[in-house]
């Protein structure tokens, strides 16, 4: 069996990444020597959760270089590697500029306990913080500028006198590659009185879906090593779970993920919902070009969250820990394919329908308030004629499902006897919408 998941893997790394080369040699010599000063910025309302993220560019994550994870094209971008320097500057923006883009980017509800907080009269600061891959890989973010990064992070701390909650992500490779020094150094200890929660990357607990439909590269056991130390060196460990693998269909989506939650939860690390759009340059965005993948409903997504919130508080017995799930709608890069607006590949499913259910999954990250959710998306259940449209095409697209390998091995010839056409297409409509993207996401 594991032979034939390292063939298809490979075939799906090839393709992606000749995908990935081809997007780069759109690139002008200019662009790359042109490494930015400000790291790409998410606001409250288009990150992880509700408060800002920003992500260094310039240094591509390794694992893209490499051909991993089929769906991701998060280092999109041109540069050359960047010095340290150009990196530092980087921070020194978000530092520099901290009231505008930290303090006023604040939003809706977010959870924290009280009694580890230095300052407990004042609401702590949420943020996200991270290169686009790993935060401990020395490429992507050098030892030296992390740590005075973390320290000037820590002096805005005192200066306001609010804690800082940071959100970091990282490989778990990385994790285990640096472990004696993530057990014991001082960044960890300013990490620690920063609340540091660290995502890593993890997608699915699924064999066949991480490391065969998202081609990630990770045994499980590294993934539970990395866990362990990050709980031993007290910086809480989260992971992205991932729905709307190529091939699957929504009931697999909804129960691959219900699992991986089910596997985080015993093991104590909180869950980061990743709901699938599609990004341009990547094979699931080829396939759905040419017909050939549609990404999940969106009454699935909504399916899905309750049913994980199900789990998470045991049946509604018990507060469900922290949990995250990013907006769906945004990027960077900015979806191609989106899985709540232009769903005019769903037969009978209106644009009402779609605004409501993104509407009830945006209140929800808004305020995490579940009772609220559960009432909202049950009320859709029982009053939108979509709904049992719904359920009879998703029992339809179960009864007629081919096997799974059967999917990926006709996905793969659409994907390889279609490139060369793909890729014309979209260094054309690169050109065209220039630009457009960088603007969008500065805060
Ligand atoms: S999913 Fe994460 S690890 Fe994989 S290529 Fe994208 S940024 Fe890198």
């Amino acid at each position: 069996m594991y032979s034939d998941y390292l063939k298809y893997s490979r075939y799906i790394g090839k393709i992606t990444h000749e995908l990935r080369q081809a997007y780069y040699k759109t690139g002008t010599e200019e662009e790359k020597r042109e490494i930015p000063l400000e790291p790409s910025q998410l606001n409250a309302k288009q990150g992880l959760g509700n408060f800002p993220a920003f992500y260094l560019q310039g240094q591509h994550c390794e694992k893209s270089d490499c051909g991993s994870c089929t769906n991701c094209f998060y280092s999109e971008f041109h540069y050359d590697s960047p010095t340290a320097k150009q990196i530092q500057a980087q921070c020194d923006y978000v530092i520099n500029n901290f009231e505008r883009l930290v303090l006023a980017e604040q939003y809706g509800t977010n959870e924290f306990d009280e009694s580890e907080l230095k300052f407990p009269n004042a609401k702590p600061i949420f943020m996200t913080f991270s290169p686009t891959g790993s935060f401990f890989s020395s490429k992507e973010f050098p030892e030296e500028v992390r740590l005075d990064f973390l320290k000037k992070l820590e002096r805005k701390s005192e200066e306001l006198k609010r804690d800082i909650v940071l959100h970091i992500e990282a490989h778990s490779l990385d994790v285990i590659k640096h472990k004696d020094y993530i057990r014991s150094s001082e960044e960890t200890e300013i990490l620690r009185r920063l609340h540091a929660k660290c995502i890593l990357g993890f997608e699915s607990s699924n064999e066949w879906s991480r490391n065969v439909l998202y081609n990630k590269h990770l045994p499980l056991n590294c993934f539970d090593e990395a866990v362990e130390v990050l709980q031993e060196a007290g910086i809480e460990p989260g992971a992205f779970v991932f729905s709307g693998f190529i091939t699957h269909t929504d009931t697999e989506a909804k129960e691959d993920m219900l699992s991986s939650i089910r596997y985080l939860k015993r093991r104590d690390v909180f869950p980061v919902l990743m709901f699938a759009n599609s990004q341009a340059w990547t094979l699931p965005d080829l396939l759905r070009w040419k017909g050939k993948h549609t990404l999940q409903e969106p009454f699935t997504v909504l399916d899905t969250v309750y049913d994980a919130l199900d789990i998470l508080t045991n049946g509604g017995k018990e507060f469900p820990g922290y949990y995250l799930i990013p907006e769906p709608v945004e990027g960077p890069p900015y979806p191609e394919g989106n899985i709540f607006y232009d769903r005019a590949d769903i037969p009978d499913f209106s644009k009402t329908s779609s605004i409501q259910a993104h509407q009830i999954l945006k209140n929800l990250r808004a305020n995490r308030n579940i009772a609220r959710f559960v009432t909202d998306w049950q009320r859709l259940r029982r009053e939108n004629p979509d709904y049992a449209k719904y359920i009879e095409r998703i029992k339809q697209k179960e009864a007629n499902k081919t096997s799974k390998e059967e999917r990926l091995t006709m996905a793969l010839k659409y994907g390889v006897d279609n490139m060369p056409d793909y890729i014309a297409y979209r260094t054309q409509r690169d050109l065209d919408e220039k630009g457009a993207e960088e603007d969008r996401y500065k805060i």
